[in-house]
């Protein structure tokens, strides 16, 4: 297995570190919903000021294309950042990118400054060159602590690596070990993915079915499965644009659909009943919807869980927004658990999923939690990432 450059195997004392990180955190009304992604860069930034180092980060938040959205800010993050951190001395700063900011950063004896949302530079998404040379001029060493940010070649995790000396953060190395892991199980092998949509995750699914033994598969996207068989799923969310790469996807014995489904009329969602998926083909009426898998999936789910040495989860099992259908992913969350971090090697992550983990009070009895969305899909289709090239040995 090909290793990540470790900012362990180098002297780091005193230098000036750029660090990328993923603060692509939920604001509401001005505050940091969930700092869930931002603690998970804390090891790294200790770490780092534990060595005499000035960190400077750089993240992004929500998608302001080039332009300074001023909603998007990272000074909440910001304000968030010192709370968690208070004993440390920090700076945002808060100017265009331009030559004048390095003259800030050197006047600034702050150990911590965070930089505004790199988004608010056009050349971030394009892996604009002459940004990433910015970036690099800012410091010494470059430190790559966004994982959830290496599906995408970014001005400052591709173009920067070009002017520094790069690194792989601490979590972001605890990424690369477990999904790497994830990508050759100890068998039995359990993947368990549910969520919205198949195109995001066919590819997984896929990939799976060659690597492990069972997939099992729940939520919105086992909808598409169930109406690809010939089922009537009424309202449900389904992909109709898929179903011919859900029935390749169902050639493989692997596959696990459910048995039975959670169902609700769409208006009051008051009217739950529970269907089997039998010979009847019927399972909703036109203004009946989808929301959970049942019990009898549940128990199936479980056993096959049990079973497995290793348990990779991603995507909620039904609608969990709604107090009604998250019951499915609970038990699910819970059973996983209770295998994980010894009997079997647990790991989940995923946008949505990391919500349902939350939800489930489940997050520390898992081996790994991955911070990943989109980076954890593509890194478990096998693909490689173009943000860690740079940081691969
Ligand atoms: P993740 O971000 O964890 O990969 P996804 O984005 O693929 O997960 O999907 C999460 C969303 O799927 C959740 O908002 C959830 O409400 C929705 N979902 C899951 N099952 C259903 C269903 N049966 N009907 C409608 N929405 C569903
Ligand atoms: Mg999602």
């Amino acid at each position: 297995m090909k290793k990540l450059k470790s900012i362990k195997d180098i002297d780091i004392h005193g230098r000036k570190v750029l660090m990328r990180v993923d603060f692509n955190v939920p604001v509401i009304k001005g505050k940091v919903g969930d700092n869930f992604k931002m603690e998970r860069a804390h090891p790294t930034i200790k770490y780092l000021l534990k060595q005499k180092c000035q960190v400077i980060l750089v993240s992004h938040l929500g998608r302001p294309e080039g332009r300074r959205v001023k909603a998007l800010t990272l000074k909440p993050v910001f304000n968030q950042l010192r709370m968690d951190l208070p004993s440390v001395s920090m700076k945002f700063i808060d100017d265009k990118l331009n030559d004048r900011i390095n003259e800030k950063i050197k006047k600034s004896r702050a150990q911590v400054i965070l930089l505004e949302n790199i988004r608010y530079e056009k050349g971030e998404d394009k892996n604009d060159k002459k940004l990433g040379e910015l970036l690099g001029g800012l410091a010494e060493i470059y430190v790559n602590e966004a994982f959830a940010a290496c599906h995408r070649a970014l001005a400052s995790n591709v173009a920067v690596a070009k002017y520094l000396p790069s690194f792989a953060g601490l979590n972001l190395e605890n990424e690369y070990k477990y999904l790497t892991r994830a990508l050759k199980p100890k068998k039995p092998a359990v993947a368990l993915i549910g969520g919205a949509k198949i195109k995001t995750k066919a590819a997984v699914i896929n990939n799976f079915s060659k690597l492990y033994n069972k997939i099992l598969l729940g939520g919105g996207l086992a909808n598409t499965f169930i109406y690809a068989k010939g089922y009537e799923i009424g309202d449900s969310l389904c992909d109709y644009d898929q179903i011919r790469k859900a029935r390749i996807l169902l050639k493989s014995k692997k596959v696990v659909l459910p048995v039975d489904v959670v169902v609700s009329d769409k208006k009051t969602r008051r009217k739950i009943r529970v269907v089997k998926i039998a010979k009847e083909k019927k399972l909703c009426n036109q203004d009946e919807q989808i929301l959970d898998i049942g019990p009898e999936t549940i128990k199936l789910f479980a056993v096959e869980i049990k079973k497995a040495q290793t348990i990779i989860w991603n995507g909620p099992m039904g609608l969990l927004e709604n107090k009604s259908f998250r019951h499915g992913t609970l038990a699910l969350a819970k059973i996983m658990a209770a295998r994980s971090s010894g009997r079997a090697l647990g790991i989940c992550g995923g946008g949505e999923t990391l919500y349902a983990v939350t939800l489930s009070k489940m997050g520390r009895y898992y081996d790994f939690v991955s911070t990943g969305g989109g980076a954890m899909l593509q890194f478990l289709e096998g693909k490689n990432l173009p943000g860690l090239k740079a940081i691969i040995k």
